[in-house]
């Protein structure tokens, strides 16, 4: 099998291994979007990686905009942090019993999202925002919930309605095995039509709206400032939470997230991603008369046996200290900026329909004339030119998202010489899309 005829790729061993892992792995990956699916040809596998560079198993080196889909944002093992991580490796890798790494951990999150004064820690951003809908529904004693359609919150039942992501690129409407019962409660309101929030709201019985403020998971889509202003006043005016799912945004759109991007303050917040720096680590958070629901300090149970994980809190703990020193974010606007302007003149120059949103340290094309701002118009780019596009830039030593539903993050070890290379790249491939 090979990817596209067209391209010129040893792919040979990464072929190997897709072929030998699916006998015991479901599509010989452990989450659906690895499998490039949408893009078709062969999945690539990882041997190794360093600084802004992913090295596949037939030696293929990439300049890596997928960053395992966020966490890296230092790039990959960055010496402190790695540093940091053989450290704590020596002492013990699991207790049941709790460590002082959690606290600075703590400390670190809370000053970062002035929103909270507590917080949780638990292993991936999936329970970091089924946690915060059932302390949302403890809180209020409502049941309802309204999400956004194209938002992806993880995978929990209530949640896997309209979500974007990973079902998008595999056009799927929702996820068979959900019952009807779990997402009763689940309303769905339109991205940047406040009018849409409102309907449901009106009705009664809602605990709470969540919302990825920066949406990352139908490619990137920016909310008007009006919009969030309005949602803000909107859930304040009616006792309803407001959960900010910062699971993508948080720690890479500024430290303090999207909130601090956008001047606005959730009720309850959800992290994961960056704030483990490639561990698995989530969070949720809220001011203490929120999270004192929270068993053992109220009758809202949430556990978790690896929760807080003293290697996992180590990583996070120094990659976030690493940031704040760093403090990349104008950095990454000027990369942003620069990436856009050159997909920009090479669709031009090419007679190609492309549209580039980006905020901060994210950013997408999409091939498509509409304007997009929500995922109705994000459905509307061409995906055979994305597909494309994609392995073009693979050829080119570019790691995309297989997708086009999924947004490219920036990492502070990427160099001036990297982004001229993509640049390169991005020529050539817009050139073969045409
Ligand atoms: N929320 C958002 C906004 C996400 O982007 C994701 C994952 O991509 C999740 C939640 C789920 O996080 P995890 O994959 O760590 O369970």
């Amino acid at each position: 099998q090979s990817p596209n005829t067209k391209i010129k790729m040893k792919l040979e061993k990464s072929l190997e291994l897709y072929t030998k892992g699916k006998k015991h792995l479901v599509g010989a990956v452990n989450s659906p979007v690895r499998a490039f699916k949408s893009v078709g040809g062969v999945p690539i596998f990882i041997d190794h990686a360093k600084g802004s560079k992913i090295v596949d198993v037939d030696g293929n080196e990439y300049i890596d905009f997928v960053l395992s889909y966020g966490p890296m944002i230092l790039g990959h093992r960055n010496r402190v942090v790695e540093k940091t991580i053989e450290k704590y490796l020596k002492k013990g890798y699991t207790f049941g019993a709790s460590t002082k790494g959690e606290i600075i951990m703590a400390e670190l999150v809370c000053d970062a999202f002035p929103g909270m004064d507590k917080v949780r820690f638990v292993n991936s951003g999936t329970e970091a925002v089924l946690s915060a809908i059932r302390l949302a529904r403890a809180y209020t004693g409502h049941n309802k919930i309204i999400k956004f359609s194209g938002c992806y919150h993880g995978h929990s039942d209530a949640l896997l309605v309209a979500a974007g992501s990973g079902l998008a690129t595999l056009s799927l409407p929702g996820s068979k095995g959900v019952p009807d019962e779990a997402v009763k409660n689940t309303l769905i309101a339109e991205f940047n039509n406040i009018k849409s929030v409102e309907n449901h709201i009106r009705k009664g019985g809602v605990a709470a709206v969540i919302i990825e403020p920066i949406a990352g998971n139908m490619g990137v889509i920016k909310p008007d400032a009006k919009f969030i202003k309005q949602l803000r006043e909107l859930t304040k005016d009616n006792d309803v939470l407001l959960i900010a799912d910062e699971v993508m945004t948080g720690f890479r759109s500024q430290f303090g997230g999207a909130q601090e991007l956008l001047g606005f303050e959730a009720d309850i917040t959800c992290l994961g991603k960056v704030v483990g720096g490639g561990f698995p680590v989530g969070a949720y958070g809220a001011r203490n008369e929120i999270m004192e629901m929270v068993a053992p300090l109220g009758g809202m149970y949430q556990a978790g046996t690896l929760s807080g994980n003293p290697i996992a809190m180590a990583c996070g703990i120094a990659t976030l200290k690493e940031l704040k020193k760093q403090n990349p974010y104008k950095d990454f606007e000027k990369t942003a900026a620069f990436l856009e302007r050159e997909m920009k003149s090479a669709a031009k120059e090419n007679g190609i329909d492309l549209q580039v949103n980006r905020f901060g340290s994210m950013i997408n094309p999409f091939f498509t004339k509409e304007k997009v701002v929500d995922f109705k118009s994000a459905q509307t780019s061409d995906t055979e030119k994305f597909k494309v596009f994609f392995w073009k830039m693979m050829e080119h030593g570019v790691f995309l998202p297989p997708s086009q539903f999924e947004s490219w993050f920036l990492a502070t070890a990427m160099t001036k010489r990297d982004i001229y290379k993509v640049r390169s790249a991005i020529k050539i491939a817009m050139k073969a899309v045409a």
